[in-house]
């Protein structure tokens, strides 16, 4: 018999991939070993330094490394990104998920915004669920683990509140086990064109500047990063940019609206507390440094105040949000435009993707969605999904919610595979095929 290996053992961990990556060490091993001295390092795709050239720094021409060829790419491993990745994936084509940071979740999980609004309609004291598909499977998958949500049911009168870890983990055990291909801690900065077409995507990394390139390509890092890499049209934004935190330790007695304590979570004695902050321009590197410096500070503040109340002295910062609570940014010029005129009149839209429920401006009746808010006009091979999708001014901050954000990262994925499987452009994808292929994946279109 061979024996049994190292690649066997992790293999059988469910960690074969690891093995085959070269990972020395199986998580758990004691740190105190010392490091590995291999023998030749891996060559970083850096392409040697920039130069000055009259005082203008300038990079030299270099070929890109391409790292994956794939049929649906998707970028960003938010809400939007994953369920993205999982429709295309279940659609049966090769998906590579890209994503910045070291998880998924984007601002639910690493942005700590952990109420997923507007899953119902609520009419006379009903609760009728309008987000379906795989967008529900996540949150009851969360809701199944202990500490993963709170509110979550059919009994439940309020919104869902999920653990941000809990859902970090879900989502990343969705996305394996679907076989979807992924790539963390990589930065796209820049789309690969040929005319009107995307061809894939730069990325930055430990490992220096790759490639990635795509048959379609999603783009759900709600910034629209690639569709306006790409030079499809967009609408620039100024929102405002919180930071998220939570609280630990808060006793049930303390007064938590005059000390402004946030929400429940699913853990005991934890509480989120949401940030309004300043109006900004989320793209600009000066507003973003400025809003993470200042927004830590009032947090401070506040705890500060908080501990020296009475009852409040043991009440602690359990974390920050790693990921700064960016609103709205940049949206999609797209085909459609999500507005609220429409959803007054009630308009039907035949390219009906999902059915979102009820929010503060547009209660008692849900919201149709349709597909044309994620198509652009001008790139022929490009979905944007999330909060960067088509909408009016008002509509976007309803388009921006959690549950939105499955709905049509759900459409984008399913529609990107559709167009790989019968070789067209998202526009020209037939939505009858697309709206089955979502039915079939339990979506609920009305
Ligand atoms: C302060 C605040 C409070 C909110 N409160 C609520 C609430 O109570 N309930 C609710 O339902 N919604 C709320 N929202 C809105 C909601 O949380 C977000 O709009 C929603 O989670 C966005 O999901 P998304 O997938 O579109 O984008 P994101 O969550 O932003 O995900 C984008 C992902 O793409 C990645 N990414 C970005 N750029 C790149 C790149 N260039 N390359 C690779 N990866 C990239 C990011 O790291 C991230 O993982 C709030 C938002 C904020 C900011």
């Amino acid at each position: 018999m061979r024996p049994y290996s190292r690649r066997d053992f992790l293999t059988a961990l469910g960690w074969g991939t690891l093995a085959a990556s070269g990972v020395q060490s199986v998580w758990g091993a004691p740190i105190h070993e010392g490091s590995q001295i291999v023998e030749a390092g891996k060559s970083i795709s850096r392409g040697g330094p920039a130069i000055l050239e009259n005082g203008a720094v300038v990079q030299p021409r270099r070929e890109i490394p391409v790292l994956r060829e794939t049929d649906v790419l998707v970028v960003g491993g938010g809400t939007a990104g994953v369920v993205a990745a999982l429709a295309a994936a279940r659609a049966g084509v090769r998906v590579t998920l890209v994503e910045r940071y070291g998880c998924f979740g984007g601002l639910w999980t690493a942005g700590l915004v952990l109420i997923v609004l507007s899953t119902h309609v609520r009419v006379g004291g009903k609760h009728q669920k309008m987000v379906h598909g795989i967008g529900d499977e996540m949150l009851a998958r969360i809701a199944a683990m202990r500490h993963g949500a709170v509110n979550y049911g059919p009994d439940s009168k309020q919104d869902t509140t999920t653990d941000p870890e809990v859902t970090k983990y879900v989502m990343a055990s969705m996305l394996r086990e679907a076989g979807v291909d992924i790539l963390l801690n990589a930065w796209v900065t820049n789309a690969v064109m040929d005319g009107n077409v995307i061809r894939g995507v730069l990325f930055e990394s430990k490992s220096g500047c790759l490639a990635v390139k795509a048959k379609q390509v999603v783009d759900a890092t709600g910034d629209g990063d690639v569709f306006d890499a790409a030079g499809a049209e967009s609408v620039p934004h100024i929102h405002r940019i919180g930071l998220v935190h939570r609280l630990g330790n808060v006793p049930p007695t303390l007064d938590s609206k005059s000390l402004n304590l946030g929400s429940v979570t699913p853990v005991p004695g934890v509480r989120w507390v949401n940030m309004q902050g300043p109006q900004g321009d989320c793209l600009d590197i000066e507003t973003l440094t400025q809003c993470e410096l200042d927004g830590r500070e009032a947090i401070w503040r506040r705890v500060k105040e908080i501990q020296e109340s009475a009852g409040g002295e043991q009440v602690f910062v359990l974390d920050v949000a790693s990921q700064l609570g960016v609103r709205a940014s940049r949206t999609l010029a797209g085909m459609e435009e999500l507005r609220l005129e429409d959803w007054k009149q009630e308009k039907q839209y035949p390219d009906v993707i999902g059915i979102g429920g009820d929010y503060e401006f547009i209660p008692g009746r849900g919201c149709p969605i349709p597909y044309g808010v994620l198509v652009p006009n001008s790139i022929d091979n490009l979905l944007a999904a999330g909060r960067c999708v088509a909408a009016d001014n008002t509509m976007l901050n309803y388009t921006r919610l959690i549950a939105p954000c499955m709905l049509t990262g759900h459409a984008a994925g399913a529609a990107a595979a559709l167009a790989v499987t019968s070789n067209v452009a998202p526009r020209e994808v037939e939505v009858p095929v697309l709206q089955d292929m979502l039915r079939q994946q339990k979506a609920y279109l009305g």
